[in-house]
């Protein structure tokens, strides 16, 4: 009997999301936990994936399954199948793939979310049948996958496409969270920054000082009032954008970009409006689009993984 089931994992910050996903890219079964954040070390995430998959199927049925997808948080080291050093959960090694095949006996594929993602969006999603592609994901944090002629772009340790910490402006240098340089593209543009990258704006540029926003939905909320120092720090970050999306697309040259992640799929105008108008020319410019598959594509893009591997 063909094995035509996946497990997917979407491994992130704040949520661990676990479906099984068909082959031909149906998600059978979802389930959510907020990630595990306490505990002796990083184990406690294998731990938690553990007791969710043994939640998700009965244990007869596992023997069945194609493998397991996980689309993670970075940055990874591949070689030893892990996450290292992140700086968004409390553990400073989280080792997935050799406990999860232990455990259940099946192939684990791992891969950093948005490569993942960027193999989704080729297999189930808007990059059907194109061979260079670039998925953006615009969320708490910002990064990107790139397939190039086919391939799918993982550098030496899996951690090609870490985009969120190109240097995307220069006017203001901002100091990114990375702690590890200023004027990085998720430094201006991601959730957990962008409020905090208001106030800076709002200081540099002498407007009017008595706005603050404490979280970055209540910016988009008063840009669509029509409020015009909202309005207008969109356009700026929409600037930084497209700075670093011509970027993208001249180390690239791809035919797509697909953009996704929470900002993105609950603002796309605001997102793609003013990348489109400050956009470099430099080379024909692809296709730009938020991506059709919403905030499944990790998931999907896990399931890509175990059904087509990327390497
Ligand atoms: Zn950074």
């Amino acid at each position: 009997m063909e094995k035509n089931i996946a497990v997917a994992i979407d491994l992130g910050a704040t949520n661990v999301r676990m479906a099984l996903v068909s082959k031909n890219g149906k998600i059978l079964k979802k389930i959510k936990e907020k990630t595990s954040k306490t505990g002796p070390s990083g184990i406690v995430i294998a731990e938690q994936i553990k007791r969710m998959l043994y939640s998700l199927t009965v244990e007869k049925d596992i023997p069945k399954l194609s493998g397991i997808g996980i689309g993670s948080i970075g940055p990874l080291d591949l070689k030893k199948g892990a996450v290292i050093n992140t700086p968004n959960l409390p553990f400073k090694f989280i080792p997935l793939v050799k406990p999860l095949e232990k455990e259940f006996n099946l192939k684990v594929a791992l891969f950093n979310d948005c490569r993942a993602g960027v193999w989704g969006e080729k297999h189930f999603g808007a990059g059907k049948g194109k061979e260079n592609l670039v998925f953006i994901t615009i969320s708490t944090g910002l990064g990107g996958g790139a397939i190039v002629n086919g391939h799918l772009l993982l550098g030496k340790d899996g951690n090609a496409g870490e985009i969120g910490h190109m240097i995307a402006e220069t006017k203001y240098n901002f100091p990114c969270r990375c702690k590890k340089g200023y004027g990085h593209w998720e430094a201006c543009a991601s959730g957990n920054n962008l409020a905090r990258f208001f106030d800076f704006w709002l200081n540099k540029n002498s407007v009017k000082k008595n706005i603050h926003f404490a979280d970055p939905k209540d910016i988009f909320k008063a840009a669509e009032k029509g409020n015009q120092t909202a309005l207008k720090f969109l356009d700026e970050v929409g600037r930084i954008s497209a700075r670093a999306v011509s970027n993208i697309i001249v180390a690239y040259n791809p035919e797509l970009i697909t953009i996704g992640g929470s900002v993105a799929l609950n603002n796309p105008e605001f997102i793609l409006n003013p990348i489109k108008k400050y956009i470099e020319h430099y080379l024909i410019n692809p296709e730009i689009k938020i991506t059709p598959l919403g905030d499944d594509l990790i998931l999907l893009g896990a399931a890509a993984c175990v059904f087509w591997p990327p390497v």
